[in-house]
Parts: structure tokens; C-alpha cells; sequence
């Protein structure tokens, strides 16, 4: 069987050079806080890729009028912690119990299904996520993976 041991530095980084025309054109700042020397994790690159990719989508549509960015990702206690924090419109009280439902969407086109998969793909991890929100100041997601 084979084993795939995963970057979770190097998916970020991907992730952020893919979206740095859109980072540009909405005057977001970026504040990478990535430790040195991350030990790699085992499982499917593209599901990882997935969930910080939707996470930090999410994070970027939230600015379109600017804002700041922030990834921190860190080691502590065998898992790794990725938090990914925006300055933007941040989350409606009575709709942070939803957001994570298949097809919840508060978008104009939008699917509602990239936290949907987020969730999955953690949990299929035994990781964890969790969410904190304050209307017009931001939103911070954090993920914990076992490593
Ligand atoms: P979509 O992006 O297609 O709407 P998601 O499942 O990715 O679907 O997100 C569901 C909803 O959660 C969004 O429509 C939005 O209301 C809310 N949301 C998620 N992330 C953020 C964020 N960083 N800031 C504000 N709202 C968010
Ligand atoms: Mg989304």
C-alpha cells in the first residue's frame, strides 16, 4: 500500500500563489506565520488541498473590500494546528450553526458545499475544525490535525 506524506506548508503556500491575482485585485493583506521544519502528514494531498483551499476562498470572498489575511500553522502536542484568520464581514450569529450543512449558501451563486467537504474530509482525519466570528471584524477558522 502506498503512503503519502503531505506538506501542509507547501499545500498553503500552492493554495496562496494560485490565489494571488485575486489577493492583488481586493488589496488583501497577507500575514503567513508558518513554522519552520513542519513534520509532514499522512493522507490524499488533493482532500488536504480541498480543505485549506475553501477555507482560505472563503476567507478572500469575505474581503472583497480589503483586509488582512493571517495563516499561522504550528506543531503542539502531535497534531497541527492551521488557523486561517480574515478581516472581513465575518458571520451572522444566527447562521454560524448552518455554515457547515451541504448547500448553505449566503453567496449569489454560490454552491454552499465547500465547508460541507471541509468537515468531512476532517473528520474522515480524526482532525478537528472550529469556527469563531464577529460581524463586520472577521472570521478565524481552526483546524487540527493528528499527525
Ligand atoms: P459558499 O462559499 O459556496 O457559500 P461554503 O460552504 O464555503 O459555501 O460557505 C458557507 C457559508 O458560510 C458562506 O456562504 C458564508 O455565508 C459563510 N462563510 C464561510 N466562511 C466565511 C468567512 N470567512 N467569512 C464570512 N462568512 C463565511
Ligand atoms: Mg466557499
Amino acid at each position: 500500500q502506498r503512503v503519502n506524506l503531505c506538506k501542509i506548508d507547501d499545500i498553503i503556500f500552492e493554495i496562496i500563489s494560485n490565489l494571488n491575482d485575486l489577493i492583488i485585485r481586493y488589496n488583501i493583506n497577507l500575514n503567513l506565520q508558518i513554522t519552520n521544519d513542519l513534520p509532514s502528514i499522512t493522507g490524499d494531498k488533493t482532500q488536504f488541498r480541498q480543505v485549506f483551499l475553501n477555507i482560505i476562498q472563503n476567507a478572500i470572498e469575505a474581503m472583497t473590500n480589503g483586509g488582512t489575511l493571517t495563516i499561522k500553522c504550528y506543531v503542539n502536542n502531535q497534531q497541527i494546528y492551521t488557523i486561517i484568520e480574515d478581516t472581513g464581514s465575518g458571520i451572522p450569529t444566527n447562521i454560524k450553526n448552518k455554515i457547515f450543512q451541504p448547500f448553505f449558501t449566503t453567496k449569489y451563486g454560490g454552491t454552499g458545499l465547500g465547508l460541507s467537504v471541509v468537515k468531512q474530509i476532517v473528520e474522515q482525519y480524526k482532525g478537528q475544525i472550529f469556527v469563531k466570528s464577529h460581524k463586520n471584524k472577521g472570521t478565524s477558522f481552526t483546524i487540527i490535525l493528528p499527525i
